[in-house]
């Protein structure tokens, strides 16, 4: 799957000045995967240079400084080093033309970039970023046109694992990385996304913490809770006996999403499905239970008498209205509660602080 930055959605705020995210409202980063060793990724730029629209070490320089960027951002817990010979790299930039290998071809939309798949452990562990050599580069000189420097930080949160993000003030909205900026930060929005991936940050109140039986923290996902807007629980919403942990919101932000946070063991964030918009009714309580069939629920009552639901149809359609009887129906009696790992001990989910 190649992900896409497309420009012409610029980022900035009046004045040309970068907006931050308001802060009340639940970061909303999505995650597509998660580096296996994160602090040493050797990176180089590869391919033929002479039809680049810039010179080698103009692009190298831009590359460099995104990089270190995402470093800092971590606070050191990613990293990368660059292999000049290019033979051992776990991320390779390239400039492209059109159609190039097996990859969505360039100039037939507004995408500039695009990043490969998450590297898996079979297969050498390699991705790349493609640079479209097609376009009026702003660092080459175009007055309008995407920033090589905004377009490769957001390809290098793709590396990272994040997917796109919904917030139009995030670095990680499918239309943010090429804008019409050349500077452009990272938001709190991939810092709390990072955090979550990587560690790092203190936990707070805008957290969720998931536990162990013992109190021990497993994992912090961080700024999902913040505002206090979000309702969350632990629940099998893919049939794989192990709980995923989802959250929702029936605030008129929150346009009703449910996101499911997908957990690998002992706990990590594997990646995220959703959010799924617009799932939930707004400003009503929402309750999670589960069918005599073991399918999870998402209920809430419309009135006296008349309950809806929406039942989970992972991968396929997300989360469905749910047709059968719901009137016997008891909500779980700890949504909160479940075993994760299974040993046998229920972890839980809090929200922090
Ligand atoms: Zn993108
Ligand atoms: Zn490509």
């Amino acid at each position: 799957m190649a992900l896409v930055a497309l420009w012409g959605c610029g980022r900035a705020g009046p004045g040309g000045a970068p907006r931050e995210p308001a802060p009340e409202l639940p970061s909303t980063f999505t995650v597509r995967g998660r580096l296996a060793q994160p602090a040493h990724v050797r990176w180089s730029l590869v391919g033929a240079q002479e039809s680049a629209p810039l010179a080698a070490d103009v692009t190298r320089g831009v590359i460099q400084r995104a990089l270190e960027a995402w470093g800092e951002a971590s606070g050191g817990r990613v990293g990368f080093v660059e292999d000049p010979t290019g033979s051992g790299s776990d991320l390779r930039f390239s400039w492209e033309r059109g159609d190039h290998g097996s990859c969505t071809p360039f100039g037939h939309d507004t995408s500039v970039a695009h990043t490969g798949p998450m590297p898996l452990a079979g297969d050498g562990g390699a991705t790349f970023v493609h640079l479209d050599a097609g376009r009026p580069w702003r660092e080459a000189g175009a007055a309008q046109g995407p920033g090589l420097y905004a377009t490769v930080l957001h390809e290098v949160g793709h590396v990272l694992g994040l997917g796109h993000d919904g917030d139009m003030d995030a670095l990680m909205f499918a239309g943010a990385g090429a804008g019409a900026a050349l500077e452009t930060p990272i938001t709190r929005a991939e810092l709390d996304g990072l955090a979550t991936l990587y560690g790092g940050g203190e936990p707070g109140a805008d957290d969720l913490l998931i536990e162990d039986a013992h109190g021990g923290t497993l994992l912090v996902l961080h700024g999902v809770a913040r505002g206090g807007v979000v309702d969350f629980a632990l629940l099998d919403v893919d049939a794989d006996e192990s709980a995923e942990l989802v959250v929702w919101r029936t605030d008129r932000a929150g346009h009703g999403s449910v996101c499911i946070y997908h957990l690998d063991r002992p706990a990590h964030l594997a990646r995220t499905t959703g959010p799924f918009l617009g799932a939930l009714p707004l400003a009503l309580p929402v309750f999670a239970a589960r069918t005599p069939a073991g399918q999870s629920l998402l209920v809430w009552q419309v009135a006296e008498g008349l309950r809806q639901a929406r039942v989970f149809d992972l991968p396929r359609r997300g989360l469905v209205p749910y047709t059968g009887d719901l009137a016997g129906l008891e909500p779980l009696a700890d949504p909160r509660r479940a075993d994760l790992d299974g040993d046998g001990e229920l972890e839980r989910v809090r929200r922090g602080g």
